[in-house]
């Protein structure tokens, strides 16, 4: 159990009084995927606590429990389709194996196409008795309307620092102060990034520092970065925006971010004027929206280098 979650753990009602539709939200990398595992855990434990001991929850530890389905995005894709939800409809209605009642859970909910939340609607208005449906999403916003009123809402929230850095710290994540800053205190996302992320994130400023002054062309510093694991860089790239941004605006960078930030900041901001510094921010956060297609990232790059380059 993950001690940010513990009072959210144990306000849960007994099944009896749960509602059959939960949709649990709020920041990616902060484990709310793994409350709502352990939530379907405890609706098939013969103990209804999630006890660990019993034969319900050997199985679904081990994902092999029969009144438990999990519904992703299938390796490769980009949604979550219409034929995967009606295969959740039918295994809703079917009668449970093992234990009193079935449990789906839908783990990136965001990404139910169109057609499949219609498919879903039925079953979340009408729910076969005693099963459940539990959905997990990072940005709510993307589901449609009907579907975000047919659940129950359960906000789950980010790790305090503190929590965040135990976290890190118990499973000797190197650097862990750096890496809760850069994914925002997103301890699990922290854990699983990369361990040189923070000198990626330095490699990243220095790059676009040398870009900005004319001893990089924008062209070979794509060549440095098109390999780069596209959702991270980009990430840091936001960051480093909208920190240049505050650091112009306000004087400093956020103070949320890793120690020896602000000087390399400073620098890299007296080599752009405010305009070039927003294109970035602007370009980076339009890549970031595009990443989940396949772009072509030399291009994504060259693109976002030539934003700050110096104008000889
Ligand atoms: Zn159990």
């Amino acid at each position: 159990m993950l001690p940010w979650q513990r009072t959210t753990w144990a306000g849960l009602a007994d099944a009896s009084q749960l509602p059959h539709a939960l949709l649990f939200c709020g920041p990616a990398g902060i484990g709310k995927r793994q409350f709502a595992e352990r939530l379907s855990v405890r609706l098939v434990c013969e103990h209804e606590t999630a006890c660990g001991i019993c034969r319900a929850c050997h199985l679904a530890s081990g994902g092999n429990h029969p009144d438990i389905l999990v519904l992703r995005r299938e390796e490769g894709k980009t949604e979550i389709t219409v034929d995967q939800a009606r295969a959740l409809n039918e295994f809703l209605v079917l009668t449970p194996h093992l234990a009193s009642r079935r449990v789906a859970l839908i783990a990136d909910a965001d990404h139910l196409n169109r057609s499949a939340s219609n498919a879903l609607l039925k079953t979340l208005e009408e729910p076969p008795a005693g099963n459940y449906l539990l959905l997990v999403s990072d940005s709510p916003a993307r589901l449609i309307p009907t579907i975000r009123s047919r659940c129950q809402r359960i906000v789950l929230r980010r790790p305090t620092t503190e929590e965040g850095l135990g976290y890190l710290k118990e499973r000797a994540i190197p650097d862990p102060d750096a890496m809760l800053a850069l994914t925002h205190g997103a301890a699990l996302q922290a854990e699983a990034w990369p361990r040189d992320t923070p000198a990626l994130a330095v490699r990243l400023m220095a790059d676009l520092e040398a870009v900005a002054a004319g001893t990089q062309s924008a062209l070979d510093a794509t060549e440095a970065w098109h390999a780069v694991d596209l959702d991270i860089a980009l990430s840091l790239l936001v960051d480093i925006a909208a920190n240049l941004a505050q650091s112009v605006l306000a004087g400093a960078p956020a103070s949320a971010m890793p120690a020896g930030w602000a000087a390399r900041l400073r620098v890299l901001a007296s080599r752009l004027d405010l305009g070039q510094i927003f294109r970035l921010w602007d370009g980076a956060l339009e890549a970031r929206e595009l990443a989940a297609a396949p772009l072509d990232r030399r291009l994504v790059w060259d693109r976002l280098f030539t934003l700050v380059e110096a104008r000889l």
